[in-house]
């Protein structure tokens, strides 16, 4: 069976950067299964997988636009630390839910400079050209109640 819209595809992969570091991996774990045409992944990876079938190994680099988008400076921004009532140690690294213009989003504290806190909302690998060692584990098609929720459900998918 090839990797189609409707699939349910299981795959193992080790993901690295441009410098060659590995920065996510499957291995000794479950591994990620991923519902094929419902923008589980990146753009990138799940046009890689079109048409693969259960054995095929490949290797795929993703330029950011087809990743996780460019790195926007404008989701950098300084806030005053009395923003973060209740929290007395704030900490280059820590990451928090913001509310902004496109709704709740993660943002990590990326500088500290007494009363003035950076926040980048960018998602971490924002920017970055990604390679992926990917090898298809099992395809199957989804069942109706996946198609309804848009995700997979069972092993390495959402457990509900
Ligand atoms: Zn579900």
């Amino acid at each position: 069976m090839q990797i189609a819209d409707k699939s349910v595809v299981s795959i193992h992969y080790t993901l690295t950067n441009a410098e060659g570091n590995v920065l996510d991996s499957s291995n000794g774990q479950e591994p990620l299964a991923y519902l094929h045409g419902a923008s589980n992944i990146i753009p990138g990876l799940e046009n890689a997988l079109l048409g693969k079938a259960v054995g095929d190994s490949l290797q795929v680099t993703v330029e950011p636009d087809e990743g996780y988008g460019p790195m926007r400076e404008e989701l950098v921004q300084d806030v005053d630390r009395s923003a973060f009532a209740g929290i007395d140690d704030v900490q280059v690294g820590m990451q928090f839910m913001a509310q902004t213009p496109w709704g709740e989003q993660p943002v990590t504290v990326v500088k500290v400079e007494g009363e003035n806190i950076t926040l980048d909302g960018n998602h971490p690998l924002a920017g970055q050209t990604l390679s992926f060692d990917v090898e298809v584990v099992e395809v199957r098609e989804a069942s109706e109640e996946e198609l309804e929720h848009g995700h997979v459900h069972g092993a390495g998918g959402h457990q509900h």
